[in-house]
């Protein structure tokens, strides 16, 4: 492939299809419909094939051609192909014969799945020539678009419900960006973003640069094919905010097997929510495709706490068309799964991740995930920066003083507790 060759060809509307120029929009004016990045399928097909991608560098951008910029990438060049590990003592507690964590925890740089698509839509926001960029953020994306538009020189504003956890917003305002926290919920910061976008035309990257920011969310599941050894687990556990991640891990599944670098074969994906913020599962598990939104989201789990889903219909449709379920937990349930996944598997996750491990449990005990198949949990952001939900709920450390007769004292009890815990 020459160095500079793109095989993004429009932006093209989700629901009657019609082409755009490569530009920052994500509305279709005749239907109002999504506007997604479309590709030359054939061309790629000819160009990339198992080889070469594993010949390309560790990071997200291996898989470039199937990522909605021209040139080479300019941020966050070093994103992605984090861990995928086998999860034995995990999947013996939950029951299940083979299981997986996709570990975007140690994502680069601010160690959560969003740093995939700040990495696309600032790489693109820099092509269009932004020279501010923006977002509204339950988190994560907030810290991105901070700490990778500090390194890429743009000035940025990010836009976040005023009540997000400490490490969220310190991990913000760390790198210089503008935070500027609303007095409200997700959906009321989005609404003023829309008119910001309009009114200053900065590059917001989930607003008016929504369709390519969303398809870096596809190299989670690049990855997660490539590093099973070029094949598609059974099913994928995804949490859902706006439900995009989901859609777009399913479409990445799809292209593979289209550009012929995977074999047909057959995969579900399951969505995750908080039973406190929860419109997309409640609508899939009521066998509709119409979302109600949830005016006051009540949940722990920030992160996931979006009452009016942009993606929500289409999460729906990517489950369904699979096969795939979604279920809802409630808050107790996310830190049951937290704790899980730190003593089971290593991994310390974010609320998000308690949600996905957590609903994981109910779809595998009501049989939608049978037990002797294949399973990927996505797991999506670090747990040092949701600390608050888990304080209170995992003891404390023991306290002595600076003495081995202390320190052998607490051992003898420790042993005797050990001695009676085998006896019984
Ligand atoms: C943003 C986010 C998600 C999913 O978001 P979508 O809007 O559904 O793509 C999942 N987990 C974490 C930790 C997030 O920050
Ligand atoms: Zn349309």
């Amino acid at each position: 492939m020459s160095e500079h060759q793109t095989f993004f060809s429009n932006l093209k509307c989700r629901e009657c299809g019609s082409l755009y120029p490569k530009e920052a929009i994500h509305i279709c004016e005749f239907d109002f419909g999504p506007l997604e990045a479309a590709y030359d399928y054939d061309l790629i097909a000819k160009h990339i094939n198992r080889k070469v991608i594993e010949s390309r560098p560790q990071t997200m951008w291996r898989y470039r051609e199937l990522l909605p910029i021209d040139g080479n990438p300019t941020v966050g060049e070093q994103v992605g192909y984090t861990p995928l590990v086998r999860a034995d003592r995990l999947a013996k507690h939950l029951g299940v014969d083979e299981l997986y964590i996709k570990n975007d925890t140690v994502n680069y740089p601010t160690l959560s799945f969003k740093d995939r698509v700040v990495s696309v839509a600032l790489s693109r926001a820099k092509e269009l020539g932004f020279k501010v960029v923006a977002c509204a953020s339950t988190g994560n994306l907030a810290n991105s678009v901070a700490a990778n538009a500090a390194a890429a020189g743009l000035t940025s504003y990010v836009l976040i419900p005023a009540n997000l956890e400490k490490s969220k917003i310190v991990g913000s305002l760390v790198y210089g960006t503008q935070v500027i926290g609303i007095e409200g919920a997700y959906d009321q910061v989005n609404r003023l973003c829309s008119e910001i976008a309009g009114k200053y035309g900065w590059g917001f990257v989930n607003v008016n640069l929504r369709p390519y920011y969303a398809e870096g969310s596809k190299s989670m599941g690049f990855e997660i094919a490539e590093q099973l050894g070029w094949k598609l687990p059974k099913h994928t556990v995804i949490p859902m905010a706006s439900g995009s991640l989901l859609t777009k891990i399913h479409k990445a599944y799809k292209e593979f097997i289209r550009v012929g670098i995977l074999d047909e074969q057959s995969f579900s994906v399951h969505g995750a929510q908080a039973s406190g913020c929860s419109p997309i599962s409640e609508a899939h598990k009521k066998h509709s495709d119409i979302v109600k939104p949830v005016p006051n989201p009540n949940t722990i789990v920030k992160s996931l706490a979006i009452g009016t889903p942009a993606d929500g219909y289409y999460a729906i449709r990517s489950m369904t068309e699979t096969g795939g379920s979604a279920e809802d937990c409630s808050d107790e349930e996310v830190i049951r799964g937290i704790r899980d996944l730190a003593e089971y598997a290593g991994i310390f996750s974010e609320t998000a991740g308690g949600v996905t491990v957590a609903c994981a449990r109910k779809l595998i005990d009501t049989g939608k995930i049978p037990r002797n198949e294949s399973i990927v949990l996505c797991i999506t952001g670090h747990g040092l920066k949701t600390q608050e939900a888990i304080h209170g709920h995992v003891g404390e450390p023991r306290i002595i003083n600076p003495s081995l007769r202390e320190f052998e004292a607490l051992i003898a009890n420790d042993a005797a507790v050990l001695e009676s815990g085998h006896k019984s």
